[in-house]
């Protein structure tokens, strides 16, 4: 059997009034995924439980099959698997941001969490400065705590802690993600916690770190937005997650441009496919994707396609280009992958998003999100078409991480 998962990330959503009361998914013209609803089962999955945050690093996991009220330690642990830094039982993981921070009528506003799109180099000299401000600063600390650059704004805070010593973070440990704060004041977001104040004392200690560092001088100047400040958050320890094939006893390889799934993947011992193109962005190559999933599925059992670009539309709150990018995701993906697959003998194929990403609120949501799934042994229930409506009337699965044991056993419940 071959499996097919595709997430298209964020591409649930409410009804739109200026698309009569449908939902992009179903405004879409999807022909390739509406076959697969007439000739499989669509219902519903809620990947993320009530007391975790509604992102795609919760989300994706509980669709990958394991259960985040288990399995969820942070996002920055994540990321650090992306990028092939592993983390002993003692060792933290800090998602490290280099942010905007402007003072409006005298209060600190998250202006950029992004510090403009900064380049990877720039971000390298600031976290190098960083790493000498810890040291002057904190001297006592700078030897068990790194800044490791990584991609633009997206940077990691790394601790390294010794068996027996005191754990310098609490798992209780709350922060507030960045671009949750856009033109907001800052003042009420710094971490709560064990390890709070030394989070926020370096925080706070980056301004000076920065504000007159060569690179800052260097954007201001050509009127970029400067680097103010580090932001940390989304700190955890490597989660402990079974591999996938123990699991399944199934092979599973990721395509995707993201690095929560990209750590993810190597977190359960999946193989990581990168392609030229895939950008993470709504301009990313769907085709080469495709194409590339084509590839892989001569060797896996599994493969899953990660496609980025309806949520990045919902967070710019255009519903012209969710519905673009939904559209091309079905003439571009899903249909030569059912094509192929037809010729592939017994095979399915499950089409979910994580979660919802609401155009009206322009961010992540929580609640079901429609499902399709179809193929050898799974029989067709009375939906025609792929959408939220079609889904209310088909099952629900909740806890959400039940769906991958679904979409891999042999006797799938009918609908
Ligand atoms: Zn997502």
């Amino acid at each position: 059997m071959k499996y097919l998962l595709l997430i298209p990330d964020g591409a649930a959503d409410e009804p739109q009034a200026a698309l009569n009361g449908r939902t992009p998914l179903e405004a879409a013209h999807t022909p390739a995924m509406d076959a697969l609803a007439a000739r499989g089962r669509v219902g519903r999955a809620d990947h993320v439980p009530p007391s975790l945050p509604p992102g795609s690093e919760v989300a994706c996991m509980s669709l990958l099959g394991y259960d985040p009220l288990t399995f969820f330690t942070g996002r920055a642990p994540l990321e650090a698997a992306a990028q092939g830094i592993s983390l002993g039982p003692d060792d933290w993981a800090v998602r490290c941001n280099l942010v905007t921070i402007v003072d409006q009528d005298g209060q600190s506003v998250m202006e950029d969490f992004t510090a403009g799109h900064i380049s990877s180099e720039e971000a390298r000299e600031l976290l190098t400065a960083s790493q000498a401000g810890l040291a002057k600063d904190f001297p006592e600390l700078a030897a068990s705590w790194q800044f490791v650059p990584g991609v633009s704004y997206r940077n990691l805070l790394i601790h390294r802690g010794q068996p027996g010593d005191a754990s310098p973070l609490g798992n209780e440990l709350r922060t507030v993600p960045p671009h949750d704060l856009m033109d907001k004041p800052v003042i009420d977001a710094f971490p709560r916690g064990r390890g709070s104040r030394f989070l926020s004392e370096i925080m706070a200690a980056s301004e000076r770190w920065l504000a007159e560092h060569p690179v800052n001088v260097a954007r201001r100047a050509a009127g970029q937005r400067p680097a103010t400040h580090v932001w940390l958050w989304g700190a955890g320890k490597a989660p402990a997650m079974p591999s996938f094939a123990d699991l399944h006893g199934v092979s599973a390889t990721m395509i995707t441009a993201v690095d929560l799934l990209r750590g993810l993947a190597s977190l359960s011992g999946w193989k990581r496919r990168e392609v030229q193109g895939a950008t993470g962005y709504l301009d990313t190559d769907y085709a080469a994707k495709a194409r590339a999933a084509i590839e892989e599925l001569e060797s896996a059992d599994l493969v899953c396609v990660h496609v980025e670009a309806p949520d990045e539309a919902s967070h710019q709150g255009d519903t012209a280009e969710k519905i673009a990018a939904i559209e091309r995701i079905d003439a571009l993906i899903v249909a030569p992958l059912v094509k192929h697959l037809q010729g592939c003998g017994d095979h399915r194929i499950l089409i979910c998003p994580d979660h919802p990403t609401f155009l009206s609120t322009k961010t992540h949501s929580r609640g079901g999100v429609p499902y399709v799934v179809a193929g050898s042994g799974i029989p067709a229930d009375s939906a025609v078409a792929y959408g939220e409506s079609a889904a209310l009337a088909g099952p629900l699965t909740d806890p959400g991480w039940e769906l991958m044991n679904e979409f891999l056993r042999t006797n799938v419940a009918g609908g």
